[in-house]
Formats: structure tokens, sequence, C-alpha cells
């Protein structure tokens, strides 16, 4: 192999740092050190982290709702991966959408696996816990061999020439590296340095939680293991959620304009006061980013950006995301080398099938929920027949929400579900209906 040839190639002794130990980064250092491992090819693996998932609040936790889909439960299961038992504060069986048109209750029907819900760090403020789901995943790198570094990384250095190692700067410290990557999520400050080789993050959207201590009874009364979905229909706020783990409520509203005080109206609002305690204990609250496009140019020579910084799901499944893209990755990386045409050729287009196609659906998918919710008639037309599917245990537009909300299949296997023209031909003769018996309604009361 010539020497330029070498130099792109991930081989014995070859350094990898990753900036970010959250899910990504984790996942990316044990898949790497366990494939490199199987390959016979000796590496070091070093993650950068510059948050301490063992503090309680903020401080320690992503701002991240924390639900783990069947698909990723079963994954992580297949994987090696178990997650303790007290990591789970709840088990989900049911979902409730609410919007204009009433509520829709969805039992859980699939049966691949559990959906959890977990705290990302070490929980509320009000009452730390044993650790969180990204410290288990960190541990999990650990024990695979990677080397933790507790430290925030300030500076990149990028070679002139291609062959030559990338240097990044840490507290005090200078390390060499051969491949680079970048777990760091999103808005962040170190994405600047990998803007001056082309990369340019993902736009993101405003996200604002709580958490509330009900304690358990309250919860096994009046919310039991249900994740409750609010689609309010309003410009700037896309949704709303609240969702169980175990003594806790996790309440948040996700989009462009969304506000704290808007939490707060949420919170006093007859649609969730009546469901919390008389005087709800507000432990925690933050206000975070989400991405919503994905990034451009995640990769160059020894560069690779995952996770959040680089390609995820529209709204849904973060995680899962996260550990598919990890996946494609550490191939990439193993089997092709760290050149940026490799990357090109070997980790981009499965990404542009598995996120970039798929988040065009996804974005329309919930675009045309927010248009339905936002109309009162056309909401209770879609409930209703929502409602009726549900009823006749027929699958089809309580499953196309339940999919959606869940993210339990394809965007674009969704799109087509809800196009199709029977549902449609249902949806506009039950709109007249609705349409007609308001309308009578009026006429009666003049
Ligand atoms: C409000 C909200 C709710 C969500 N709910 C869900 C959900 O229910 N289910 C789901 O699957 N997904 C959910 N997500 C998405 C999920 O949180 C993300 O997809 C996931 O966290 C991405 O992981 P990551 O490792 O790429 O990034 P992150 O989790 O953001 O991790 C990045 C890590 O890098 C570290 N870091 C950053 N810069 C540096 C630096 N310079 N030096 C050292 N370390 C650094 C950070 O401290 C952090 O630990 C939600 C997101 C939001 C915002």
């Amino acid at each position: 192999m010539s020497k330029y040839k070498k130099g792109l190639y991930i081989t014995s002794g070859s350094e990898i740092a990753i900036i970010g130990g959250g899910p990504s980064g984790s996942l990316f250092a044990k898949f790497a050190c366990e494939y490199a491992s199987r390959k016979g090819i000796d590496v070091n693996v070093t993650i950068y982290n510059n948050r301490q998932f063992s503090e309680a609040g903020p401080k320690g936790c992503k701002g991240c709702v924390g639900v783990i889909n069947e698909r990723l439960s079963k994954k992580l299961k297949q994987n090696g991966i178990m997650l303790p038992e007290e990591l789970t504060m709840q088990t989900i069986d049911s979902y409730c959408f609410v919007a204009k048109g009433g509520d829709l209750h969805v039992k859980k029907k699939t049966r691949l696996d559990n959906i959890v819900t977990m705290f990302r760090g070490n929980g509320p403020y009000c009452s730390p816990l044993d650790g969180g789901f990204d410290g288990f995943l960190l541990d999990q790198a650990i024990k695979s061999g990677a080397r933790l570094v507790q430290e925030s990384v300030r500076e990149v250095i990028f070679p002139k020439d291609r062959e030559d190692k990338i240097t990044i700067g840490y507290g005090q410290g200078f390390h060499n590296v051969d491949l680079l990557v970048g777990a760091f999520g999103v808005r962040n400050p170190i994405m600047k340095k990998f803007m001056e080789v082309g990369y340019l993050p993902p736009e993101t959207t405003k996200a604002c939680l709580i958490e509330i201590d009900c304690g358990e009874q309250h919860i096994e009364k009046f919310i039991q293991n249900t994740i409750y979905i609010y689609s309010f229909g309003l410009p700037g706020i896309d949704y709303g959620i609240m969702i169980p783990k175990k003594r806790f409520l996790t309440i948040g509203m996700v989009g462009n304009d969304v506000k704290p005080e808007n939490l707060r109206d949420f919170l006093s609002g007859p649609l969730i006061a009546k469901m919390l305690p008389e005087n709800p204990k507000i432990c925690c609250r933050c206000c975070t980013q989400i991405p919503v496009t994905n990034a451009k140019n995640p990769f160059a020579d020894r560069i690779l950006i995952i996770g959040d910084a680089g390609y995820s799901r529209y709204y849904k499944n973060g995680l899962e995301s996260a550990f598919n893209s990890v996946q494609i990755a550490v191939k990439s990386v193993f089997d092709h080398g760290i050149s940026k045409e490799s990357f090109k050729k070997y980790y981009y287009p499965l990404c542009k099938k598995m996120f970039i196609t798929e988040n065009l659906y996804g974005r329309m998918l919930f675009r045309l929920n927010n248009i339905i919710s936002s109309h009162e008639v056309l909401s209770m037309a879609h409930m209703d027949i929502a409602r009726k599917d549900e009823r006749r245990g027929h699958r089809h537009l309580d499953e196309i929400q339940w999919n959606m909300f869940t993210g339990h299949e394809s965007y674009e296997n969704i799109f087509w579900n809800f196009f199709e023209p029977r549902l449609q031909m249902e949806l506009v003769i039950e709109t007249i209906k609705e349409f007609l018996e308001r309308l009578s309604k009026k006429c009666r009361l003049t």
C-alpha cells in the first residue's frame, strides 16, 4: 500500500478522537472498539466529553424527553446493550393524541419490543437518581475499550496536507489524531471550527421542557402508561408532549416560537391542569434546541460528523437516528477508509436514503398535521374516523397517527398510507357531514 493510501485508512496504532460523549459519541466509540477488535486492529479511541452525566438537573442532561422507541429497544439488546431496570422510568402501552377535534386514545398494537421512558442525565434537581441513559452508554463505551477525557475540546487544527494528522486542543493538552469524529450535538461553539472545512450545521427549532414531581400514585391514577401528544394548530408551535416517568411528568412544547411563557400557559390551561396535582411541584426546567434539517458536508478527509450534528430523523427518534448513523459510520470507517471520497461513496448514500429523503416526507406530514389540527371541522372529521378505526380494530388512520408520533414506520410509508384513495374519500365524506351538522345547528339556533 502506498504511503498516501495508508494515511487514509485506520490501521493498528491509529488514534480516533470523538468530540462528545452523548449517545452518538458513546455508541460510535463502543462499536468502533468492537469492530476494530474483530478485524484484529489495535486502535486508540478517546472520547472527549464536557458534560457530567452524574449531575442532577440540566447540567447533567441534554434536555430531551427520553423516550426509547421499540426499534431502538430491540437494536440495543441485539447489540448486547441491556438497559438496567433501574433506568426505566415507565413502560408505555398507549398514546393519546389531543387536538381541536377531541382525544384519540391508541393502544400499542406492535410487539417488536418495549417503549420505555428514561432520564438522559441524573434526573431532575429535586430528586437525583443513580445515573441516566447517557452515563450508562458512556460506561458501555469505556468497557469496550474507549478512553474518556472529561474535558471540553476548544481547538481543532486542520492540517494543510491530508496525509498529516488533525490536532485537537483540550484543557492544557493537545492530541494528534488520524480520525476526528464530531458527535457534539447542535448549537455548539465547536461547530464553527468545522465550518472551516465546509461543514454547515443543521437548522434547529426550540423546545422548552419542565419536570413535575406528581408522586407515583398520582401518575398511576391519572396518567398511567400513556404518552400525551397535543397538536395545537397554532403558528410557531408544532406540538406539546406529556410523558410519565414513575413519579415525574415531563411536559414540553416544540416549535420555532416556543417560549417558557407558552409552557406556563399550557400548564395552567384546561387541557393539562386537570391532569396535574393541586400544587404541582416543578423540579426542573430548560429550553433547548432540536435539529430540523440535516447538516451539509458532515465529512471531509479524516473528519466525520455524526448524530444530531450530522443526520437525524425529522422530529422523531433522535436516539435511534444516532444509533443508525453510527452503525453506517463505523462500517464505512473500518471497511473503506477515512478519506472524503470514501465517506462520500460509502457513508453519504446510505444516510441520504435513511434521513434526507425520509425527512422530506416527515416535514410534509407534520405540516399536514398542523393544517388539520388548526381547523376544527377537519380535525373532528379526522378524529371521528380514527376513533371508529380504533373501535372496530381497523388499523388505518389510528395506525397512521400512532406511526407518525412513535416513529414506528418510515415517513414515506405513512405519507402514502394517508393518501390512500379510500381513506381520502372517507375523510371528505366525514368532513362534509361535520360541516353540514354544524350548519344545521346554527340554522336551528337563529
Ligand atoms: C426536547 C427534545 C426532546 C427529545 N426527545 C427525544 C426522545 O424522546 N427520543 C429520542 O429518541 N430522541 C429525542 N430527542 C433527540 C435526542 O435528544 C438527540 O437525537 C440525541 O441526544 C442526539 O445525540 P448526540 O450524541 O448526537 O448529541 P447530544 O446528545 O447533544 O450529545 C452531545 C455531547 O457532546 C458534548 N460536547 C459538545 N461539545 C463538546 C466539546 N467541545 N467538547 C467536549 N464535549 C462536547 C455535550 O456535552 C454532549 O454530552 C429529543 C431532543 C430534544 C431537544
